[in-house]
């Protein structure tokens, strides 16, 4: 008999958002209603001028086979976007459009990573990272959970540094780095990144820096770009997207800005990855949302810092579900510990769609975060808040586990 599927074990990896979804789906079949707190895709339109843009582009002619490394005209702007906004100054020639960030998460595993190769994945993760590593084939990583204590102000930045130091081995090729971060909501300080970029010099390592969630800020936190601190350009991909910054989830356009020594490996392949390149037209839409006002991520950003609100203050008062503030992205990751009890997380959450609200298990995040769920605001605000007063009700009060 022929084996007629792949035995490659990223193939065969289950999806627990998936899972959520698909349990939260069958009770919508049945007619009840569920309020989405799993999903983290923005619930907001693109903006219409994004829109327009994409269709004149299409009636100009932007049809044809893209650039190799991506519209220049859209890499031109980004050049100047990365000068203004990030303090990272690259070339033309050092960006690469891609499908998305998802789609540069994959092109830097696989320009980075060799057999034995090892990347420390900083954690909780966004729990595509096994999946992207797994791709890279023979490459492996391991977790350092980091994100909460540093969302909690636990360490200060020499003991991030020791921290960080204690994890690395002889196979760790970089680090994977998240900020602001998904799920926790933790935005990295300039002086955590300073230390990382230390322990990144001293010991010779690349970093992947994944900033999907670059504009999503709130009370004064600010997003800083690993690759603008000094001696870190050299030894950075930085991974940014289009997706949640100007809610562009479909339209997949993000881009990787690389060291000039990663030239000659991200243009091809890009161009063999995504079988040539984005859809130009959708570039040129880019270009638009890059270009244009940047009034929409305001407003986008303010209806989650509202929603956020409505969420901490839905669970506070001696819940026993409690989150840790989010300083960034449009998360919550709050602490089950209590409302679980001795149950399976799966169980909980279970019972949590039977009064209607669905959550992401924490194990989404890394096997450490059992004790936690993910709760997003990427939905409309009188959900966040219904979502938060059930939340408290049936959990019950209890202490900071
Ligand atoms: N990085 C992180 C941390 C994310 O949460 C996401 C999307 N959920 C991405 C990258 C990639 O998003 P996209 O491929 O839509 O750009």
């Amino acid at each position: 008999m022929p084996r007629l599927i792949a035995d490659r074990p990223v193939l065969h990896m289950t999806s627990e958002l998936g899972r959520i979804m698909a349990a939260a789906k069958a009770r919508e079949v049945a007619g009840e209603r569920i309020l989405h707190m799993e999903r983290g895709e923005p619930d907001f339109d693109t903006p219409p001028h994004i829109v327009e843009a994409l269709a004149k582009a299409a009636r100009d002619g932007y049809t044809h086979y893209p650039d190799q490394r991506g519209e220049r005209s859209l890499r031109e702007a980004l050049v100047e976007k990365l000068a203004r906004e990030n303090g990272i100054t690259a070339q033309v020639d050092d960006l690469v459009v891609t499908a998305g960030g998802t789609h540069g998460l994959f092109l830097a595993m696989q320009g980075l990573l060799s057999a034995g190769d090892e990347v420390l994945v900083l954690s909780p993760h966004w729990m595509a990272i096994p999946k992207l590593v797994g791709f890279a084939a023979g490459a492996s990583y391991r977790t350092l959970p980091v994100y909460l204590e540093l969302l909690e102000g636990s360490w200060t930045p020499a003991e991030f540094a020791t921290r960080l130091r204690a994890a690395l081995k002889p196979e760790t090729k970089g680090i994977y780095l998240n900020t602001p971060n998904n799920p926790t909501g933790a935005v990295v300080s300039r002086e955590h990144l300073v230390a990382l970029a230390e322990v990144a010099i001293e010991r010779d390592l690349w970093v992947i820096s994944d900033e999907a969630y670059e504009h999503l800020v709130y009370d004064g936190a600010k997003h800083v770009s690993l690759a603008s601190l000094p001696g870190m350009a050299e030894r950075t991909l930085s991974v940014f997207t289009f997706s949640k910054s100007y809610a562009m989830t479909g339209w997949r356009v993000g881009y990787v800005v690389a060291p000039p020594a990663m030239r000659g490996v991200l243009g091809p392949l890009l161009a063999f990855y995504t079988t040539h390149g984005v859809f130009p037209a959708a570039q040129i839409a880019a270009l638009a949302a890059v270009t244009g006002s940047q009034g929409c991520v305001a407003t986008m950003r303010d209806a989650y810092n509202q929603r956020r609100r409505l969420l901490l203050d839905g669970l506070a008062g001696g819940s026993a579900v409690w989150a840790p503030e989010p300083k960034g992205a449009f998360y919550a990751f709050a602490n089950v510990a209590t409302a679980r009890g001795e149950r399976d997380l799966w169980a909980m959450a279970d019972e949590w769609l039977g009064f209607g609200v669905a959550a992401l298990p924490g194990t989404a995040f890394g096997p450490e975060y059992g004790d936690w769920v993910r709760l997003s605001l990427a939905t409309r605000a009188d959900d966040v808040a219904e979502a938060a007063k059930r939340i408290a009700q049936h959990a019950g009060a209890g202490a900071r586990a």
